[in-house]
């Protein structure tokens, strides 16, 4: 076996931090006639380095073949809009941004984000890989470079349009294959006292909440304060401030500078390694235990699943999310014991979860198959979720989340 190396400082990865098994990649849902064909499936084997105890998984499918024709869409979430303009209100006040200012964004998506600061009169560009988004963004009037970012890109984006006052990388950094190299590219694209700000899924929020299902293959990286420090760091920025937000389970939000500029650290800095530090996250034996929990999941769902066949009951699904596709690949689940699923999404409806081949119903086959369980796989919309499937407790249904721990309510 060749050993891979850590995208970090190049140390070979000989620790495992959880090892999933083979998946296919968790977007690539199946049309009915793809079914009786061969279906690839890589590793989801998440390594820690015992040097810089950078969490990771190898690049087993690349950022091109993943984000070049992404099919999500970020105004879709009415949700996540207001969360970018909530962003964009607050770093504008923070940051004394003028109408001389000017603001990118790398994964700008459909200009979701930067539509608000052009509301504000201030000057942006995006940076976005997928053309067919970029596109998007376009027609909605915002300037859009289609380029995967790096040192070269953000070199050249820079010559061409100006160094940046704030450059924002909102959930791109644990999803890019080459995040030295990209973490150059932000500095490459702002002003020598300009503010990066990046935002990424916590890896003591998915140690501790157990969000093993947010493993999957265009998630390279799973970063603590402290290995996004020693990122950035080589790329010559320094994290001067941190939030921590409640967004994909538990995610922090970075504000780095220049490290000839950089202010000195607030103390919420020191509160977030603080807390890294007393959960173990500063030694590679910190993150042991972490394989144990999550077979330990997987038993709880799967020996639910069995009893309830054995007992003559049904189950059906409810969401057919990526985040569903880590879970019920790695815990082995087919139709037999996960008869459907139901999907408000009508792009799914129709289709079959990859690798499991469990098919995707229109909510209405609930109503119309009455399960004894619903699984609900976007277990961390259980409120939500709940709420909407008031109506099956009338034929005596009960709801199921599979994580934090496996519950029947
Ligand atoms: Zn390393």
């Amino acid at each position: 076996m060749i050993v891979p190396k850590c995208r970090l400082c190049g140390t070979d990865l000989t620790q495992t931090f959880v090892d999933l098994g083979m998946s296919p990649p968790c977007e690539s849902y199946l049309e009915a006639d793809r079914l009786d064909r061969g279906e690839t499936f890589y590793p989801l084997h998440v390594r820690i380095c015992s040097s810089c105890l950078l969490v990771q998984l190898p690049a087993y499918l690349s950022g091109e073949d993943i984000f070049s024709h992404y099919a999500y869409f970020s105004s879709y979430s009415d949700s996540w809009v207001a969360h970018a303009k909530r962003y964009v209100d607050g770093a504008v006040e923070r940051l004394g941004l003028t109408e001389d200012s000017f603001v990118v964004e790398v994964a700008s998506n459909d200009g979701y984000l930067l539509q608000h600061v052009r509301d504000r009169g201030i000057r942006c560009l995006g940076i976005e890989p997928a053309a067919n988004i970029a596109d998007v963004a376009r027609a909605k009037g915002i300037d859009t470079v289609c380029e995967f970012l790096g040192q070269a890109t953000g070199t050249a984006v820079a010559a061409q349009y100006g160094q940046a006052d704030l450059v924002a990388a909102n959930n791109v950094f644990a999803h890019v294959p080459s995040i030295v190299d990209f973490a150059r590219g932000l500095r490459a694209l702002l002003k020598d006292d300009g503010t990066v700000t990046i935002e990424i899924p916590h890896l003591l929020r998915l140690i501790e909440d157990r969000l093993y299902d947010t493993i999957y293959h265009e998630h390279y990286s799973y970063l603590s304060l402290l290995t996004t420090q020693r990122v950035l760091a080589e790329a010559g920025l320094t994290v001067v401030d941190v939030d921590e937000l409640p967004t994909h389970g538990g995610s922090l939000r970075t504000w780095s500078m220049p490290t000839a500029t950089a202010t000195e650290p607030t103390e919420r800095v020191a509160k977030v390694l603080a807390d890294e530090r007393a959960a173990g996250l500063d030694t590679v034996e910190g993150h042991a235990g972490f394989a144990d929990v999550v077979s330990a999941a997987r038993d709880d769902l799967v020996e639910f699943l069995i009893a309830a066949r054995r007992e003559g009951r049904t189950v059906a699904g409810y969401g057919a999310p990526g985040k569903g596709n880590t879970l019920l690949n790695h815990a082995g689940v087919r139709e037999d014991l996960l008869s459907y699923t139901v999907d408000r999404s009508t792009f799914k409806q129709g289709m079959f979860l990859p690798g499991t081949h469990i098919p995707i119903h229109a909510p209405e086959k609930l109503a119309e198959t009455k399960p004894d369980y619903i699984l609900i796989l976007p277990w961390n919309l259980r409120e939500e979720i709940s709420a909407q499937l008031e109506y099956a407790r009338d034929w005596g249904a009960q709801l199921v989340v599979p994580l934090p721990q496996l519950e029947v309510f």
